[in-house]
């Protein structure tokens, strides 16, 4: 097949109002973190998840952030976290002195393996945060009795999941607290941006508080406690509720274009496992990810490398967070090992082609036959 010109594993898509809004907080001079499409930006998510409050931030790190400290995490304290993410999640708890505990992860859809939890709650352990890995919802009914039995918060990291579901609820709106990035590469964007969603007034008034450095509402420049700037400018909220306005098309192009995939990839099924979405979930496919099947006699690096020199952009999965420096363990987590290595994530976003999907799945086979012949 001939060579094609560079894909991208991602590609923001801009074709709604964002200039129109952007120009407009120029032209008004509202460039800050005030004015009209902060909240603006704030209701509309909030509606979208289904939830009662949505509290924009600069990033989905602080979103995290703010929900660990809206429960007063500190020193001493425990937080489960899979091991098997991206490493915000465990940063997080770090930086309020609290401890991540790592969990194994599901072998079908990579997520926390809600069997594996009890066994590392402990008297320091303060809640849990779950991770929608890649888009796919974490089965969160057993997570969640878990969490009323020892009396432990829920925090969804739903970085990788805006628009999934877990049987009919969108994530974010499930455990006490949804945080979700807007970064460049995520299902929509503002660049750079955040977002907590939660049903709390409590937990609500305290992230808010929090986020404009812990200045009291209803008296300027008194500061009750020390907070944080955190906080999203209106000209991103422009942006990210014009992303908003077109969230369905940027879900039904994702899923467009990994229909495609599994079409293709059927002849592959012996040397590569395709990603699950089970009967429960509504995927939201931020990233279609593969796996080298178990027992292939050839290295994920090494297939990565090939394509890329085909002008396939790839990401590996995850390293899992036990065998980064800052988090070592010598304790093993076999399943969220053997997914991260065999792993890759493949182009995804709503500008590839039936072509692109194709001549990525040629290339695929290509190698893997080659190296196994
Ligand atoms: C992207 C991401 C984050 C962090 O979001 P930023 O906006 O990059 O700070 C947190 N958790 C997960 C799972 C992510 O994928």
């Amino acid at each position: 097949m001939s060579k094609q010109p560079k894909i991208p594993l991602v590609y923001p898509v801009f074709n709604g109002n964002e200039k129109r809004y952007v120009v407009d907080c120029i032209d008004s001079s509202w460039i800050s973190s005030n004015g009209k499409y902060v909240s603006h930006f704030e209701e509309k998510f909030a509606e979208f998840c289904g939830t009662k409050y949505a509290i924009s931030c600069a990033n989905g790190t602080v979103a995290l952030h703010l929900a660990l400290l809206a429960y007063g995490i500190g020193p001493g304290d425990e937080v489960i976290v899979p091991t098997l993410t991206y490493i915000a999640t465990a940063n997080a708890v770090t930086y309020c002195g609290a401890r991540p505990v790592f969990v194994d992860s599901d072998p079908e859809t990579w997520n926390i393996n809600p069997e594996c939890i009890e066994e590392k709650i402990s008297d320091k352990t303060k809640g849990i945060i779950v991770v929608h890995l890649y888009g796919h919802p974490v089965d969160m009914d057993p997570v969640t009795k878990l969490a009323q039995k020892y009396n432990l918060f829920i925090i969804e990291d739903a970085a990788e999941a805006h628009g999934a579901e877990y049987k009919g609820k969108k994530t974010g709106s499930i455990g006490d607290i949804g945080c979700f990035s807007f970064f460049g590469n995520k299902l929509i964007t503002t660049g750079e941006g955040g977002m907590v969603t939660t049903n709390n007034s409590k937990l609500n008034e305290k992230m808010k508080l929090l986020r404009g450095q812990g200045m009291d509402p209803n008296k300027r420049y008194w500061f009750p406690i020390v907070g944080y700037n955190y906080r999203l400018t209106n000209i991103q909220s422009a942006i990210g509720l014009a992303q908003l306005e077109n969230i369905s098309f940027h879900l039904s192009k994702r899923r467009e274009v990994v229909n495609l995939y599994y079409k293709y990839f059927q002849g592959l099924t012996d040397l590569i496992e395709l990603p699950v979405e089970k009967q429960w979930a509504r995927h939201s496919f931020w990233m279609f990810s593969i796996l080298l099947k178990d027992g292939v006699e050839f290295s994920r690096d090494d297939l990565m490398d090939q394509l890329d020199k085909d002008g396939i952009e790839t990401r590996p999965l995850f390293y899992p967070m036990h065998i980064l420096p800052p988090y070592k363990e010598n304790a093993q987590y076999p399943i969220a090992e053997n997914i991260a290595f065999r792993g890759l994530n493949l182009p995804t976003h709503a500008l590839l082609t039936e072509e692109n999907i194709k001549y990525i799945v040629e290339r695929v086979g290509h190698y893997c036959r080659r190296e196994i012949e």
